[in-house]
């Protein structure tokens, strides 16, 4: 059974004892460092000079270093930079900014996972990884609420790395959602694992082959979109409300009847253990290898994708009819 840990079993005065230096100021960096803030935590934003975001950060009142400053003063450093960047970050501002008792935090385990970052002992290394988009984790603690996240720790030099990582979690919210313990292992297997096969990669590549095969048989691509994008978030959100049980309530009999005889002739045993295969190549480093070596080379393949799926019959289509619904807009 899973650790769960609310607010009353997070510390928020330790985090407020600390100085926090948090680098980017993207999706998450932003929520951090303002949820932080208004937590009453001493913290600095890290981003290069002449970086995009810098006029955001301080017109949002945070006091903007660069990187290696922020890591300079701070002992608790948040690494909130994209993925493949990291490792380099690591070694132009923080190696040489590491001092005895600081903490090194992640949102994300991803280097620390597969060796790209390698701390040195005398340092805590944690993670807070909010299980949500960054602007909603800033939202929620606006409104009283929290964004529930993992935390994990891989490295204890202090003997309190834990309930430091506890305290951050409350000071961005985190605690009053609940935050659940796991490693960082765990979160970046899980994670990637997750957004390929299921969230993203699985449900991207269902709606297309639905469409397609609806396109392909003669029927109009705007009833394809509606039945095979549009709808598939009304289903969702039943889904996510009260699971698969609640979305089967809501649903016809004849669709939850469908549900059951042709769902597992569309993701069968083949895809199952082709799941299992993509998990064995995020296990062994497989992914993370391609994935670096592709970021390294500039996104050839990444940018065809890209490409190739914009000019798709699904994606121009689907502009079109969003125009006629400006609620759809609205909500994003
Ligand atoms: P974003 O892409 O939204 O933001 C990246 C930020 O880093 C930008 O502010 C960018 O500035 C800045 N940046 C770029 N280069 C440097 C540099 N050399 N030094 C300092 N800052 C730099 O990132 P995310 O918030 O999406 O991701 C950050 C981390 O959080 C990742 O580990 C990710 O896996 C994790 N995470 C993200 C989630 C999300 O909701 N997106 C959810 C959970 C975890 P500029 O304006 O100049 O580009
Ligand atoms: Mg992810
Ligand atoms: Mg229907």
């Amino acid at each position: 059974m899973a650790e769960l840990f609310y607010d009353e079993d997070a510390d928020l005065s330790i985090i407020q004892g600390r100085k926090v230096a948090v680098l980017g100021y993207g999706s998450q960096g932003h929520a951090h460092a303002l949820s932080l803030r208004d937590s009453g935590v001493d913290v600095r934003v890290g981003l290069p000079e002449g970086s995009k975001s810098r006029v955001k950060a301080e017109e949002q009142g945070l006091r903007v270093v660069t990187p290696a400053e922020a890591a300079a003063e701070a002992d608790v450093i948040m690494v909130l930079v994209p993925d493949p960047i990291q490792a380099k970050v690591y070694e132009d501002a923080i190696k040489g900014n590491l001092k005895d008792g600081d903490a090194l935090f992640f949102g994300h385990g991803f280097n620390i996972r597969f060796d790209l970052i390698k701390p040195p002992a005398n340092v805590d290394v944690c993670m807070v990884a909010p299980k949500g988009p960054g602007h909603l984790v800033r939202r929620q603690y606006e409104e009283g609420r929290g964004v529930p996240c993992i935390v994990a720790v891989e490295q204890d030099a202090s003997g309190n790395a834990f309930a430091l990582a506890l305290s951050y979690a409350k000071g961005i919210g985190g605690t009053r959602a609940g935050v659940i313990k796991t490693t960082f292992t765990e979160e970046t297997e899980t994670d990637l694992f997750g957004e390929q096969a299921v969230l993203c990669g699985g449900a991207s590549a269902l709606v297309k082959a639905g469409f397609e095969t609806l396109v392909e048989a003669g029927y109009q691509p705007e009833i394809a979109y509606f039945e095979c994008l549009h709808e598939l978030k009304l289903i969702v959100d039943l889904m996510y409300e009260g699971g698969l049980e609640k979305m089967r309530w809501s649903i016809s009999e004849t669709a939850e009847w469908g549900d059951y005889v042709t769902g597992p002739r569309i993701i069968t045993d083949a895809t199952k253990a082709e799941m299992k295969k993509v998990l064995g190549e995020i296990q062994d480093g497989t992914f993370a290898r391609n994935w670096i070596n592709e970021y390294n080379a500039g996104l050839p393949k990444y940018n065809e994708y890209k490409k190739a799926d914009s000019n798709h019959l699904l994606e121009t289509t689907g502009k079109e009819l969003r125009k006629l619904m400006s609620w759809v807009d609205d909500e994003a």
